[in-house]
Formats: C-alpha cells, structure tokens, sequence
C-alpha cells in the first residue's frame, strides 16, 4: 500500500488546482448567480487534458489515470462544482466511447471531447418517469436502411443544450435492459431540440435541460458497443461516474473545511476567535476525519480501475459515503459561520446547495446501497 501519489498523478493535480485557483474560483460567484453555462473554459481545460484525463495520448487524452482524474475532479470542484459536473461528463463520455466505440468513432468523437472542440459531451440515460430504472426507458430506435431514426424524451442532462456530442440510450426491442442499445447523437442533428433549462437549487452554472428525438435519424456507424449492450454499457460508465462525483463531493468538502477554518480563525465571539471554542474545534475535527475517509474510498476505487480489477462495490461505496460525507459538511460549514453562512456574500451557502443533488445524481444513495448490498452477497456466493 503506497499513499504518495505519482508523478504524473501530481503534475495532472499541481495543474488542476492551479488553473482552478486562477480560472474557475474566481468566477465561481458569477457562474452560480448568473446561471451562466461556463462554455468558454472547455477549450482550456482541454489543452490542460482536464477533458480526458484517463483517456489515451493518441486519442488526444492525457493518459493519466483514474486516480489523477480524482484529483483533477477534486480542484475543480473546489472551486467550482458547475464547472467539474461538465468537466465530469465529458470525460465519461469520452472514456466510453474509448472502451466501447469503433476506431471511426473513436478518432471522431473522442478526438472532439477532449479537446473541447464539442465543448461538452452528454450522457443521456434518464427519463422523465426513468431515473433509477433506466431499464424502463421508453426512447426509442427503429432502423431505417442505413440510418438509425430515433424517437423519445430525455430528462435531466447535463450540458445538454451545448453538448457537441452526446451519447444516447434507446430502445431497440421490447426485451427489458437487453433491449436498450446505445448511440452517439452530434449536437445540432436535426430532429434533437434542447428544452429550457431547468431552475435549480444549486449547481446553477451547469445545464440542465430535456432533450427530445423526433425522428432523429443518426448514420447506422453511429451505433455505440453491439446491438442490446446498451444496459452494459451504461453499468460501466456509471462504475467510473461515480469515482467522479465521489471526488466532485470530495472537492465541495474540501472547500466547505477550508472556508469553516478561514472564518473560525477571522471571526471573534466573547472576545476571542470562534475557533477557539471546543464547540469549533470537534465539528472542524469531524469534518476533516470524515473528508479524508471519503477521499481514500474514491483513491481506491479509482486505484482500483487503474488495476484493471472489478471496483463497481468500492465506486459505488466511493459515491455514497462521499455525497453524504460533503452534505454533512456543507451543512456544517454553515451552521460556523452563523448567519453570514446564509448569505452569498460567502461561498458556504452555495456549497451546500451544489452538494445537494451529490446523493441524487449518477444515482441516488438508496441505489449505491442496492448496489453496495448485491455485491457483498455475491461475494459471500
Ligand atoms: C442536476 C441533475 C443532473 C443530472 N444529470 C444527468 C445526466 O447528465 N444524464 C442522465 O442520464 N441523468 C442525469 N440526472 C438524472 C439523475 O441521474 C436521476 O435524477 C437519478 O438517477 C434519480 O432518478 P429519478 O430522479 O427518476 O428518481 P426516482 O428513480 O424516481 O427515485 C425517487 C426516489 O425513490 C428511490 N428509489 C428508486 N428506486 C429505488 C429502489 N430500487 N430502492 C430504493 N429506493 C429507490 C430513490 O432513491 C429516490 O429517493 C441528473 C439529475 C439532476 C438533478
């Protein structure tokens, strides 16, 4: 067990947090206020590999790991978790395609993410009425010569409006999860309209939007994995998805600690500062333990995936205990810096809003508990 990171692993952090410290954390504020889609910074964050991390040099990634990818995912949701959701996708998008895509699609669509030439990539799985059963989804595929012609709605995805590549789920048969199959769809393909972006309680920055295929039609090469993988498919990528949101959470903590010990240091009661207090000093004690937990189950997940062995149990225990863990702190944080914590004067207030959909999206924490239950009984046999 080696718990210094290596070089490469801390040249892809060193270059996270330094292009966060500069970029992303100063216009954190207005991104969230604003509501504003941070379009521009993808192109950035693709020629500092922050868009695929873990993802070959000759496809245009920095081929650097699922543990720096953690990392990486970490500084930029420090500073601004509505960038890093984006900055999330992609990457999955773009290690998707890798696994899965023909080298077509691969040298096409890869190549776009990455650099940030598509801007973002989409994930599109959820359903008005199918979020945690995908496998109800009702979109549908239906191949006409040479094209794919797809039809349905699409709820919840992220970058949706502004995704040059955008990786879709639709049904081919009528056989359950065997019957959903995958497809790359590109932004701005006629038949696929964007709806309004919806109005959240956090993550403001990022784009929320429905996404609806009317008689979509995609070139037959656009097909993603085989006929039926579909549900495979979206298993693997939420494995790896959830190292990134346990690491997103792990971010948001992070920043909650270091804005908490900041304010504690700074701000004076009964004549002395309030981090002084014992009161203080245990639920600063607290959050740091229960931070380093939660980095350590996203490390070895991740460490995990780099090793080539099974870690969907460790992602998905990864992404619970994270997303509850950054919940619990984003709360904390408020509640010391008393009622200046319900401002946006300083930035704990939107932290806790940003942590809260940690424990809903890549699925919620009830299904991590599905999933975390399933695979401790499978391995009893
Ligand atoms: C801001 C945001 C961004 C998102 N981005 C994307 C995206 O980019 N792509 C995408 O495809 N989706 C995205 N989602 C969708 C997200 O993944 C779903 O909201 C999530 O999986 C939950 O699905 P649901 O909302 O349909 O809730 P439901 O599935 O209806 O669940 C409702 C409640 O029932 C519980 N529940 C359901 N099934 C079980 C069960 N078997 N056992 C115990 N409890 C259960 C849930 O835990 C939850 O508490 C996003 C969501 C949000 C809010």
């Amino acid at each position: 067990m080696d718990f210094e990171l290596s070089e490469t692993q801390r040249l892809i952090r060193d270059t996270a947090r330094q292009y966060a410290k500069d970029v992303v954390a100063p216009r954190a504020r207005q991104t969230d206020r604003e509501h504003r889609f941070p379009a521009d910074l993808y192109k950035q964050m693709g020629e500092l590999g922050l868009l695929g991390v873990n993802v070959p040099e000759a496809l245009g990634g920095a081929a650097a790991g699922a543990v720096s990818y953690s990392l990486a995912m970490m500084e930029i949701a420090a500073a601004c978790a509505s960038t890093s959701v984006g900055m999330a996708v992609t990457n999955m998008c773009a290690e998707l395609i890798t696994q899965f895509g023909t080298d077509e699609q691969k040298d096409r669509h890869v190549r776009r993410l990455v650099s940030g030439e598509a801007v973002a990539g989409a994930f599109a799985l959820s359903e008005p009425h199918a979020g945690s059963d995908p496998g109800a989804g009702k979109t549908t595929a239906v191949k006409d010569g040479s094209r794919w012609i797809l039809n349905g709605t699409k709820q919840w995805i992220t970058s949706g409006a502004y995704a040059g590549v955008i990786v879709v789920w639709a049904r081919t048969s009528n056989d359950g999860n065997k019957g959903l199959s995958c497809f790359i769809v590109e932004g701005g393909t006629p038949g696929l309209t964007a709806g309004k972006p919806e109005e959240k309680m956090g993550l403001r920055g990022s784009n929320t939007v429905s996404l609806t295929f009317e008689s979509c039609a995609v070139p037959e090469g656009n097909l993603l994995g085989k006929l039926g993988d579909g549900f495979k498919l979206a298993m693997t990528a939420l494995d790896g998805g959830r190292i990134g949101i346990a690491s997103q959470a792990c971010g948001v903590g992070r920043a909650a600690i270091e804005a908490s010990v900041r304010y504690a240091k700074e701000r004076k009661a009964f004549g002395q500062p309030i981090g002084d207090f014992q009161a203080l000093r245990f639920m600063l004690a607290d959050m740091q333990t229960q931070l380093s937990a939660a980095e350590l189950l996203a490390w070895r997940a991740a460490a995990m995936k780099d090793q080539k062995r099974p870690f969907t149990r460790e992602a998905s225990m990864a992404k619970l205990f994270a997303s509850e863990m950054s919940n619990r702190l984003c709360d904390r944080a408020v509640q010391i810096h008393g009622g200046y914590g319900y401002i946006d004067e300083f930035p704990v207030e939107r932290y806790l809003r940003d942590a809260r959909v940690q424990t809903i999206y890549e699925g919620t924490s009830e299904i991590q508990r599905v999933v975390i239950a399933r695979e401790v009984l499978k391995a009893a046999g």
